[in-house]
């Protein structure tokens, strides 16, 4: 048997991935430095997997992300970088003012370089997968490329496509046209075909493809086509291992019959490619790499139960490795520099590092190993004892009733009540929540996290920011205030620190895109809220003003779905008991006198599943987690808040969560998310569509915003919209944000005038 892993973080130990990339943006390091320090890291990486397990994979190092290096491969150059000078032009790509556009990579929070192809030719352009073996080679190691397939490349890309009208309208979107997609797919196996052609001229022995998009919904029409490209590349002679991730495979038997050496299945997000492996058996002339070793979540794995499942797969599989489930990079490295996790937690948790351990391991104990099998007995042992249980979190859980999930009054009355008591102008205008977090600010926050100022300095200073972003929101004249969230770092991160059952990490950076890292908290026990809190800094701005200031709070959704959490538990369940939290916060707030609260849910979209069928499974809870937390009394008004454009297809979903107000990013698709609520019959809440991009320092003009909200009033009634930026304004600067704030109030204002006079 042979131990197998792959994706392992880029990060290094301390980060100096990160570094050597913001040195060299910043001119500090010349080029060669960073490639120096990239080849070290390339080695630092080789010698983890070496000691851990029997292939050390290669062309995994990407500068900035592997979906650019596989568009440079194939030469899927956008003409607006079509002359490619080398590294300046690889972070043009990836960062420029014109970059790729970057979207989250399935449903994880990594996020990728969405390739653009423009036109359906390829040819070999930057060998990466050769470059990088033979990189290693010199340096002593036999290496296994590990390369992203042709389905998957071409499903997550993007291609010029010409649409058919009176004039001929070329748009660059996803493909989805039959013909299309083959006749790229046709021209890109060749180019395939030429790095594995050299590949195995250098002395390569096995390569491995990864296809993750095979777990996605695919037709019969795709499945031929996949098997068609690894027809052809199979004709290199260089053997193949597929790997697919994230999920089960969507057609198993067709999977199992490509003409490959090896296929890796992930056994952990679900049960159903283990089922299908015992229903219908493993090819015998195959390698099955069984994907046991959950590369998403943070836990040590029970090895006992994993070498139990290792030895029935043997059963079907006499050929057989033992893998990690999915890329390790959505793991920190180590859990090792940890010395500040709540008791019993540290033994339970394994990073990056830990899980290369798990699985040497396991391959040992397979082979008979003693002190492996001791590993292995230790590990069940530990697991086998309860942890970070609440019994008051569980009975409250279990005495749930279906009127806890249901408001008491429908909306349309409780919508009256709070229009009489908050007796807002046509067209309030208001703002999401943060306002610029300055330099200042961020100063006095690492001051206070180390020790440098007291907390009641520190709390002082937040409520002179608080005091400012009132006086400066009366000031513009707009009608419903926040608090500026100065207190914040990361609106979910906030949270966790207050929350009992959720650890957060020192050193447990993960990558998101490029050299942007995040500490994901790890939700380990029972959530409780110990005691109140938003309730000081809301209460406090509310005391400043007589216009309402709203509460603002995390969902539930969101602060699960950019969580690691626990596996005992149902995820649902998880959602309920940190919604069970928030939903005592809401109760402090209306009792302090707070008349709106907003339940921000960016990440809802990014939790659904993979698969259609899924979909409404994922949903139910969703959705049921979000009105578990926002049953407040019928006259508080519960705002919510969401952040993506592709709103369309769970509309449905949305309208279920029962809120009385939504504010909703439309930067880049305001025409379509306003036809999304022209397509829904009998939309009767207020919406919020943001009237600007805060993610562009540009102000806005009065006449732009003024589009947007002529635009919806064409298909909602004008009692039902309000006006708002499209999202925090935490990445702006005070510069920009008073300009434009100033305008979106104005134009609301004449706007009013036009629509009364008009009556
Ligand atoms: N209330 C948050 C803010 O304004 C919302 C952030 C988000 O949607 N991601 O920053
Ligand atoms: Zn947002």
């Amino acid at each position: 048997m042979k131990a197998i892993a792959f994706g392992f973080p880029k990060l290094g130990d301390k980060r100096e991935f990160k570094k050597l990339l913001e040195d060299f943006w910043k001119g500090k390091i010349s080029e060669e430095e960073l490639h120096t320090g990239m080849k070290d890291l390339a080695l630092w990486r080789a010698e983890l997997y070496k000691e851990s397990v029997d292939l050390i994979p290669s062309n995994e190092l990407s500068y900035y992300d592997f979906m650019l290096d596989t568009a440079l491969m194939v030469g899927a150059l956008p003409q607006r970088f079509k002359d490619f000078k080398g590294m300046e032009t690889y972070f043009e790509m990836a960062r420029g003012k014109n970059a790729l556009e970057m979207t989250k990579w399935f449903n994880t929070n990594y996020h990728y370089l969405v390739p653009e192809i423009e036109r359906e030719k390829f040819q070999l352009f930057i060998n990466k997968p050769l470059n990088d073996y033979t990189f290693y080679k010199q340096k002593g190691y036999e290496t296994v490329p590990h390369i992203i397939g042709p389905y998957t490349f071409l499903r997550m890309s993007k291609a010029l496509r010409k649409k058919e009208g009176e004039l001929p309208i070329y748009e660059i979107e996803k493909i989805e046209d039959k013909d299309q997609f083959q006749r790229l797919a046709q021209n890109l196996t060749p180019v395939y075909r030429e790095v594995l052609k050299s590949l195995k001229e250098a002395g390569c022995q096995r390569v491995h493809i990864e296809e993750p998009a095979l777990v996605l919904d695919t037709e019969d029409w795709q499945w031929d086509l996949v098997h068609q490209i690894y027809t052809q590349l199979s004709q290199e002679g260089l053997p193949i291992a597929l790997f697919t991730y994230y999920d089960s495979v969507s057609d198993y038997q067709k999977y199992v019959s490509l003409p490959v050496q090896a296929l890796h299945l992930d056994l952990v997000s679900n049960d159903e490619n283990l089922e299908n492996i015992e229903k219908h058996g493993f090819p015998e002339d195959k390698e099955l790499i069984a994907g046991i070793i959950n590369g998403r979540q943070p836990w040590r794995a029970n090895l006992d139960e994993k070498l139990k499942l290792l030895k029935e797969l043997s059963q079907h599989a006499p050929n057989l490795s033992v893998a990690n489930s999915c890329p390790l990079y959505h793991l920190p490295v180590s859990v090792q520099p940890e010395e500040e996790l709540p008791e019993g937690l540290k033994e339970r948790l394994s990073f990056a590092k830990e899980k290369l351990k798990e699985l040497k391991v396991l391959k040992t104990a397979f082979g008979g190993d003693e002190t492996a099998l001791k590993e292995v007995e230790e590990s069940r042992k530990l697991l086998e004892l309860s942890f970070g249980e609440n019994a008051e979190v569980r009975r409250r859980i279990t005495s749930l009733k279906d009127e806890d999930f249901r408001r008491d009054m429908p909306y349309e009355e409780r919508d009256k009540l709070q229009r009489e008591i908050l007796n807002l102008p046509l067209f309030p205008t208001t703002t999401i929540g943060s306002f610029p977090q300055t330099e200042e600010v961020r100063k006095m926050r690492t001051a206070y996290r180390t020790g440098k100022i007291s907390e009641e300095e520190y709390k002082n200073f937040i409520k002179k920011q608080i005091e400012k972003v009132i006086a400066f929101q009366e000031d513009v004249g707009l009608d419903v205030l926040v608090h500026g969230e100065f207190e914040r770092t990361d609106m979910v991160e906030f949270f966790a620190f207050k929350l009992d059952g959720v650890a957060t990490t020192k050193h447990g950076w993960v990558l998101s895109y490029g050299s942007r890292v995040y500490r994901p908290p790890i939700i380990y026990g029972d959530v409780s809220r110990p005691k109140p809190m938003t309730l000081e800094e809301i209460t406090y701005a509310q005391s400043l003003t007589d216009k309402p200031v709203k509460g603002m709070l995390t969902g539930p959704v969101t602060i699960l779905n950019w969580s690691y959490y626990r596996e005992d538990v149902p995820k649902r369940v998880i959602a309920y008991q940190i919604a069970l939290a928030l939903l005592d916060e809401v109760r402090d707030l209306e009792e302090a006198g707070i008349k709106i609260i907003q339940i921000d849910e960016p990440a809802f979209r990014e939790g659904v599943p993979l698969k259609r069928r899924d979909w409404q499974e994922y949903f139910n809870w969703a959705v049921k987690a979000f009105r578990l937390c926002s049953k407040a009394k019928p006259e508080t008004q519960i705002h919510t808040h969401m952040c993506y454009s592709e709103f369309n297809e769970i509309i449905e979903y949305i309208y279920q969560m029962d809120f009385d107000v939504i504010s909703i990013e439309a930067s880049r698709s305001k025409g379509e998310i306003i036809e999304a609520f022209e397509k829904f019959k009998g939309w009767d809440r207020q919406i919020g569509i943001g009237v600007y991009d805060i993610h562009s320092p540009a102000v806005p003009t009065k006449e732009e915003m003024k589009l947007v909200m002529e635009r919806a009033l064409k298909v909602l009634p004008k009692e039902l919209l309000w006006v708002n930026p499209d999202c925090g304004l935490k990445t702006r600067k005070w510069e920009e944000v008073e300009p434009a704030l100033r305008n979106m109030v104005e134009m609301a204002q004449e706007l009013r005038q036009e629509v009364m006079a008009e009556v």
